[in-house]
């Protein structure tokens, strides 16, 4: 079989949640196109209620889209869904599983529920990739929180499936657990597993994916390789508390400034263009005495609803 030019497709995904008595439409999908490269790892990036889990839910069969195609591995969830399904491990939010196996039969039983033959099995393998080998024969209640979101990467990974996908992996998880999910990642995606992970941090996407995909409400408003969005994102805020309080807020053209509610300054300014040192100049300039000053990273809402915006001005949203 020649493999396909992409492990995902998505388009024009569209998914609305009707009215309940309590609660009113939903229209969490708006027309979703999106294509993952076989052997990426992907970062599905966006901020809470964005619609990344019902996306995921949606390649996972857990939840029915409302129009618009997908296909998983080359295989279209419609025509093909088992196959669809059986080319996809997701490992969702929730820590759901059956206290009362070890993880040992945890996966066994997995195994058995996608049909792998004995002979095929990878428990020990799975075990061990994971940390989880002298935990084996424990029972399941008995393990940490970190290790049990380890067992389920290894559930997921049981059928070897070609594709893996992470709902917001390392939610609740410490440094360390995160640090090892990471490495296992990434030395899954090395032997040509393509990786979907979907988070609502920028840092975790910058670190660890080739490409990164912006949702927002619903849509996607920037899809390209980390580096070349990460360009578009390279902006900083420096906040200048000043001496008297402004009567009016200064223009610092090119530079964008506003004023706090507590009466500082932010400036924000794109660090490819310029430097602190000719912001604050640019600041005295202006006539403000500084009494205080300090610098701030972009704010990922900010950039979210920047990129929103940007991606409506545009005739053409880059995908
Ligand atoms: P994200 O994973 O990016 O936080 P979700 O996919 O969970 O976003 O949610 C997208 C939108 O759909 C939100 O407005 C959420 O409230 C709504 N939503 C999610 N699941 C359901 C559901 N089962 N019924 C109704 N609305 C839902």
């Amino acid at each position: 079989m020649t493999l396909p030019d992409f492990a995902i497709e998505a388009a024009g995904l569209v998914k609305t949640y009707p009215a309940t008595k309590t609660t009113p439409v939903v229209e969490a999908l708006r027309g979703i196109d999106l294509a993952v490269p076989r052997g990426a790892i992907f970062g599905l990036l966006g901020p809470n209620g964005a619609g990344k889990s019902t996306f995921i839910n949606i390649l996972a069969g857990l939840t029915r889209k409302t129009a618009g195609q997908v296909s998983i591995w080359g295989l279209d969830i419609d025509e093909r869904p088992r196959d669809a399904r059986a080319a996809i491990g997701v490992v969702g939010q929730e820590i759901a599983m059956d206290v009362f196996f070890t993880p040992r039969e945890s996966l066994e039983v997995q195994a058995g529920l996608y049909g792998v033959p004995r002979r095929e099995r990878r428990t020990d393998v799975l075990l061990g990739a994971l940390g989880l080998s002298d935990k084996a024969d424990a029972y399941v209640r008995q393990l940490s929180g970190g290790m049990k979101r380890r067992l389920m990467v290894a559930k997921a990974m049981v059928h070897n499936p070609p594709v893996l996908i992470l709902d917001e992996p390392t939610a609740g998880v410490d440094v360390e657990l995160r640090r090892q999910l990471w490495n296992y990642v990434v030395s899954l995606n090395a032997l040509g597993v393509t990786v979907v992970l979907t988070t609502h941090y920028l840092e975790e996407a910058e670190q660890l994916c080739d490409t990164i995909a912006i949702v927002n409400k619903g849509s996607v408003v920037a899809c390209e390789p980390t580096r070349q969005l990460l360009r578009r994102l390279d902006s900083r805020t420096l906040v200048v508390t000043p001496e008297a309080p402004l009567a009016a807020v200064p223009d610092l053209a090119p530079f964008e400034a506003r004023q706090r509610p507590g009466g500082d300054l932010a400036v924000t300014f794109k660090t490819a263009q310029a430097g602190v040192e000719q912001v604050i100049a640019a600041v005295r300039a202006a006539g403000v005495g500084i009494k205080d000053l300090r610098t701030e990273d972009p704010d990922l809402e900010d950039v979210f609803v920047s990129l929103t915006y940007a991606a409506a001005d545009a005739s053409v949203i880059a995908i």
